[in-house]
């Protein structure tokens, strides 16, 4: 049953194949073999799986189920759960669970979807190996000494060990597109605003949004279908109309234009890895796309300005954890003071403590102007980058990750190196654009991924060019060895 695709699934479930109870049971049974060794899962939510799957049976039997109907899921432990816990990956959140559901969430269960359980993360999703969670870091399926990418390294890990057909993952930086691409599935970051927040738990609120991680560009638009569209919930979802994302993926590509920008294939570039690439952009000239060299000239300001929004932003979302209302609170604190700083101490890990100290630095009366005014007007340069670029072409192509996965312990103790995984996909953040990580090959048996950049909104389009991709070559098929 696992080595089914979302779409063979739900034929199966609608054709009486399986019940969704047994399948549902057939994924649990896999996540008790093999999650001891991978850690992919902060919270397996059995009983309330079997109960959602007998409703969904229920449904299907009376020929009222859509797509995702009976389909188990596994999502982010940062989307809220109402009755699950909800984490975030950090001790602060151990013992927290939320009244309500995040509205992607609603959106999944109204769709009659089941809830396999809540993956492991970085640490309120600052990371890129997973390695800051305080659960313990994940192991990449395809080599267990390795990272699976982060922040959304659970999930990625856990569709690609087929211990979930799908999931849920977010991306402030680069966090849904980096794990896939280092685990060797398909993974979208839509455009901001495409995907409600309410419900989400923030690290950068200008940054941040959710997106759909599966193993081929057909089931990530299925997902998309039921996660997208306006919230009144969230001040910043935008309100315009959710196209059939599936309608659109067999359309010829012929004559689409795609810009490689030269800032991304220089020598910083492993050569192994843009063969890996090389190869794909021939794949798709095949298809008839044509290619064409752009410049991104900002390219090199993206981290560094990153580095200054996303702590900014991440300082004063996490002010809330005070040990006064929610979350971990330190034993028998001596006054006020004495509880918040013990309470935050204690609570949040050292990756946390390091972006809000930075955080609040940049935003402190005497150094608001020289950082954060500055790289707020260094994003606006980088998202004219875009702007022009995109009057020249139609996508963009580069690579999703600048290595394969990395050893565990390997940038650990070297932040920058660390950040610097994020060097292809942190502009794209900073200027809302929607962005795909496929899978086009292997180095030394690693998963390399391709990333399609799009216009606002152009989630559409991405897909179509993936799923083209994805029926003339077979990367995306591939599993892990054990599993
Ligand atoms: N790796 C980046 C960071 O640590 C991005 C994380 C993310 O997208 N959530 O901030």
């Amino acid at each position: 049953m696992h080595h089914k695709s979302l779409t063979e699934l739900a034929n199966a479930l609608r054709s009486g194949e399986f019940s969704s109870e047994e399948l549902t049971q057939h994924y649990l049974q896999r996540i008790k073999q093999y999650d001891k060794h991978l850690n992919s899962f902060i919270t397996v939510s059995s009983e309330e799986a079997l109960k959602q799957a007998k409703a969904a049976d229920a449904m299907l039997q009376s020929g009222k189920g859509g797509p995702i109907t009976g389909i188990p899921i596994a999502h982010k432990d940062i989307f809220c759960t109402a009755g699950i816990k909800t984490s975030c990956g950090s001790k602060m959140l151990d013992n927290f669970t939320a009244p309500y559901d995040a509205t992607v969430v609603t959106r999944f269960k109204t769709a009659g979807a089941v809830i396999l359980g809540k993956t492991n993360m970085d640490e309120f999703a600052m990371g890129s190996s997973n390695e800051t969670s305080f659960y313990g870091p994940v192991k990449n399926p395809w080599d267990h000494d390795r990272v699976p990418g982060g922040s959304s390294g659970g999930s990625a890990a856990a569709v690609a060990a087929k211990l979930a057909p799908v999931a849920t993952g977010t991306d402030t930086g680069g966090s849904i597109r980096q794990p896939a691409a280092l685990c060797g599935i398909t993974g979208l970051k839509p455009t901001y605003g495409r995907v409600s927040r309410y419900g989400m738990i923030a690290f950068a609120s200008s940054l941040d949004q959710a997106g759909p991680m599966a193993h081929t560009a057909a089931d990530v638009a299925l997902l998309l279908n039921t996660m997208a569209g306006f919230d009144k919930q969230d001040s910043t979802s935008v309100e315009q109309t959710v196209p059939d994302y599936t309608a659109l993926l067999e359309k010829d590509i012929t004559g689409i234009k795609i810009g490689l920008p030269k800032e991304y294939f220089n020598e910083t570039l492993s050569p192994n890895i843009a063969a890996v690439i090389e190869n794909a952009i021939k794949e798709f000239e095949h298809l008839g796309a044509q290619i064409r060299e752009i410049s991104l000239p900002n390219t090199a300001l993206a981290v560094p300005t990153y580095y200054v929004v996303a702590p900014a932003e991440c300082s004063s979302n996490l002010s809330r954890y005070d040990g006064a209302r929610f979350g971990y609170r330190c034993k028998n604190p001596k006054d006020i003071l004495d509880l918040y700083c013990r309470s935050r101490g204690e609570g949040f890990g050292s990756e946390v403590k390091r972006r809000i100290l930075i955080g609040t630095y940049v935003l402190s009366a005497g150094y608001y102007d020289a950082y954060y005014l500055k790289a707020q007007k260094l994003r606006r340069l980088i998202s004219n980058d875009f702007k022009q670029a995109f009057t020249e072409v139609d996508v963009i192509m580069s690579p999703t990750s600048p290595t394969p996965a990395f050893r565990i312990g390997e940038k650990a103790n070297d932040p920058v190196s660390m950040y610097l995984a994020d060097i292809y996909t942190i502009g794209v953040n900073l200027a809302g654009l929607p962005a795909i990580s496929i899978p086009t090959g292997f180095t030394d048996k690693l998963p390399i991924g391709l990333q399609i950049i799009g216009n606002y909104f152009c989630e559409a389009k991405l897909l179509n060019m993936a799923h083209r991709y994805q029926q003339i070559t077979d990367w995306h098929n591939k599993t892990p060895v054990g599993y």
